[in-house]
């Protein structure tokens, strides 16, 4: 009998895990039997937004974090898939920062080739797993929205790939109960329009912080100022925002800082991350971590090192992302099939510790995205996923932080040379502080120069 594999979510971690599994069928491999639930009505993860904040349809929380006017915050150079580059998505070369809108084309683009849709149960969050010492087995949990219905089905692997941008970290600042305006989480942030003409506040000094800003700007925020823990981002910000140190307390709508200066503001972002919250798990199951590049317990950064029938893809903190997780799904699929053998959990757990160990001396950027390199070359050379120049996309990141900082408005319009089919991108057609309409449509043909009414009409 054919192994039975629950893979939880499909987002692009989870899509990745079928497309691994599709690839091995198509090189010949005995199929196993793939069940995806996904919480949401449609696949994509993160990429698939909504406009709905708070609950969804069926009452869950809602997963996706994105925003309208989301553009890629890195080059596609250096998240393209090694088995499907953009060029052969869209059919010609494309510029290097897509919106939102045309990446989650892309993720689809390639599932859809492999035909995968039929494994996937949408509506269906997974409430419980349990695993069953008798049998070696997975009990699997979900609701099916669909047709209103609780009920479990048995595993033999279970491949846990829910993300972990979606549950809010919220600190607590004095005087929140009684500011006189809009507090929110980066998670619930869905339009910038919302806050144009207004004085904003960004807690937070990543990339929400960074882009949420970013975004505010581009639509007309009067004005935006963040705030950091331990050190400022440091851009050159345009000259209507400031970074100063942590808030302290809020009284009405004037905010306190560290360095003793106060703002008036009207509303306040959170950008304070994300916690790794999976309700569905026990504790010997459960992965506790913060965000960061080497979590514990995880063999080869996806193997649950108490009980190896478990994975999960997507869980570190992350500068590769999509052909990391391809990289990690093809791995997680080797030791599925009996390709790749586990060693015993000492060994497991040494090993692991040896790359926390060096996650701990990383001190730049640049040694942060070298490691991710590494990691990610590792897992590639022990599986079939097509190999590519990890040094080259290495590279393509440190160019990229050197154009953040010549011009953290400007950075996007840059283009790069794929490091899957040699093409250089070409530029956008408009400046991306200009490009206004984040849809596919506009990404993708460039604005014609003269109204649509022409003489054709007469
Ligand atoms: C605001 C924001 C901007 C980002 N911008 C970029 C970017 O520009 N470039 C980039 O490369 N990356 C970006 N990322 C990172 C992004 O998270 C990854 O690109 C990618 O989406 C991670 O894929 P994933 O499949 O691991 O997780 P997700 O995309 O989060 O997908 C997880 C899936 O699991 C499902 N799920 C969760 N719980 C359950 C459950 N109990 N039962 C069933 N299904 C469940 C969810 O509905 C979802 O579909 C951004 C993230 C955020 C939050």
């Amino acid at each position: 009998m054919s192994k039975r594999v629950a893979i939880i979510g499909a987002g692009p971690s989870g899509l990745a895990q079928l497309r691994a599994f599709q690839s091995a069928v198509e090189n010949g491999a005995e199929p196993v039997e793939l069940v995806c639930y996904e919480k949401q009505g449609d696949w994509g993860g993160q990429w698939n937004y909504t406009w709905r904040s708070g609950l969804d349809e069926n009452g869950e929380p809602v997963h996706s974090s994105m925003y309208r006017y989301l553009w890629s915050n890195g080059p596609k150079e250096c998240l393209e898939f090694a088995d499907y580059s953009f060029e052969e998505h869209f059919g010609k070369p494309i510029a290097s920062y897509p919106p939102r809108a045309v990446l989650w084309d892309y993720i689809k683009g390639r599932v859809e080739k492999a035909g995968v849709r039929r494994h996937i149960r949408f509506n269906c969050p997974v409430r419980q797993v349990e695993y069953r010492e008798t049998d070696g087995t997975f009990l699997v949990t979900v609701h099916d929205h669909d047709r209103d219905v609780i009920e479990s089905e048995v595993f033999d692997h279970v491949v846990v790939a829910s993300g972990h941008f979606s549950t809010p970290n919220t600190p607590q600042f004095e005087g929140f109960e009684t500011f006189n305006g809009r507090i929110l989480h980066a998670h619930d942030f869905r339009d910038a329009l919302e806050f144009q003409g207004k004085s904003l506040l960004l807690v937070g000094s990543s990339y929400s912080a960074e882009d949420i800003g970013s975004q505010c700007y581009k639509y007309g925020v009067r004005s935006i100022t963040t705030c950091y823990r331990t050190r400022p981002m440091g851009f050159d910000w345009p000259e209507n925002w400031e970074e100063k140190p942590l808030l302290q307390r809020v009284d009405g709508n004037t905010a306190y800082f560290a360095d003793g200066t106060s703002k008036q503001i009207d509303a306040i972002i959170l950008c304070t991350g994300y916690l790794h919250h999976f309700p569905f798990l026990p504790d010997a199951l459960r992965l506790q971590t913060n965000n960061r590049l080497w979590p514990l317990g995880l063999y080869r950064g996806v193997a649950w090192e108490a009980n190896p029938k478990l994975f999960y893809l997507g869980m570190q903190d992350q500068w590769y992302t999509f052909n990391m997780f391809d990289a990690q799904a093809w791995y997680v699929r080797d030791i599925i099939l009996g390709r790749i053998t586990l060693p015993e959990r000492a060994t497991m757990t040494a090993d692991s510790q040896a790359w926390r160990e060096r996650e701990e001396t990383l001190d730049s950027d640049e040694s942060m995205i070298r490691f991710q390199g590494d990691y990610v070359a590792s897992l590639i050379e022990a599986t079939d996923y097509p190999s590519f120049d990890i040094e080259g996309v290495n590279q393509t990141f440190l160019e990229w932080e050197k154009h953040k900082h010549e011009g953290i408005m400007t950075f996007r319009d840059k283009s790069y040379r794929s490091l899957m089919t040699g093409t250089q991108a070409p530029p956008h057609h408009t400046r991306w502080l200009d490009a206004m309409d984040d849809s596919l449509e506009a990404f993708l043909h460039a604005p014609s120069k003269r109204p649509a009414t022409a003489e054709v009409d007469g």
